[in-house]
């Protein structure tokens, strides 16, 4: 197994859920954390429970994604507490309800800057540090909807679908020097995001019985395939999509 690595690992919507879940795994493999999240009461909050459960240094600042003027600054800040950024997980995400019919230019564009034009953003920012790092390694957060469509949520979708375009361009563009880039596709996940479709008749049932087995995921079980990837047991796993669904994708 090539490259351990130990460096510690940015985590963009880091507060909550799946980036939270994800930052919270890394922590358990020594891995330090810097929580870069809209909301910084519930980053900072975050990070210092990592730090009591897990002993690793952690800092949670409060960085809004689609703003990458703050990315130098905030890198300076997070060095400051955790050291050199060996790794990024892009997990901060939104959604716009707009059918095509109903879309507007701003709707479509928040969603594209959040979930798809900060990713490549954000690796940039990091490159020195990455290029430093032995065993350097990035992960975006992407969707089953990534690979599905959606009517209600078409920006979210295609945001998805380009996340995937740009993990394969940033995996040629940085394979020789020696940072992997990969995505997790995620399926139904128990989140905050999910809570308002959840709350709607019936589909938290559908959900369920769409997955072969018969439920909804656990924000740990997207973690920890993320911090797999991260790890030096993906050591030969580079451009990849990892659906972790459930088997929602795998069956009609
Ligand atoms: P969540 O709402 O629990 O967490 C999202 C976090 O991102 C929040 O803490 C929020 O403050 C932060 N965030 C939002 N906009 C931001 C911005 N502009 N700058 C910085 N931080 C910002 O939701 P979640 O379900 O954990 O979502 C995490 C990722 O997983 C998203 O990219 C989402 O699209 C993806 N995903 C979720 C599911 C699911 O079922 N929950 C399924 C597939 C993919």
């Amino acid at each position: 197994m090539g490259n351990e690595s130990t460096s510690a690992v940015v985590v963009t919507g880091g507060a909550s859920g799946i980036g939270r879940a994800s930052a919270v795994a890394l922590a358990a493999r020594g891995r330090p954390v810097a929580l870069w999240d809209l909301d910084p009461d519930r980053a900072a909050g975050a990070a210092d429970e990592i730090t009591r459960v897990h002993g690793v240094p952690a800092v949670g600042l409060g960085i809004d994604v689609t703003d990458s003027s703050r990315f130098a600054e905030a890198l300076e800040r997070s060095r400051s507490v955790v050291g050199t950024v060996g790794g990024l997980v892009h997990a901060a995400g939104t959604v716009v309800a707009q059918p095509v019919g109903e879309l507007d230019e701003a709707g479509w564009d928040f969603v594209m800057a959040v979930n798809l034009r900060a990713f490549p953003l954000l690796v940039q920012a990091l490159l020195p540090d990455l290029m430093s790092s032995s065993g350097a390694a990035v992960v975006g957060i992407s969707s089953i909807e990534g690979w599905i469509g959606n009517a209600a949520i078409p920006a979210y979708c295609a945001s998805k679908a380009g996340l995937l375009g740009a993990v394969r361009s940033m995996a040629e563009r940085f394979g020789p020097d020696g940072i992997r880039v990969n995505a997790v596709c995620p399926g139904y996940v128990e989140t905050p995001m999910l809570a308002p479709a959840l709350g709607v008749p019936d589909v938290r049932g559908r959900f369920e019985a769409s997955s072969p087995l018969g439920r909804i995921g656990q924000p740990s079980e997207i973690g920890e395939p993320v911090a797999f990837l991260l790890s030096g047991a993906a050591s030969f796993i580079t451009g990849q999509a990892l659906i972790v669904d459930g088997g929602v994708l795998a069956v009609d």
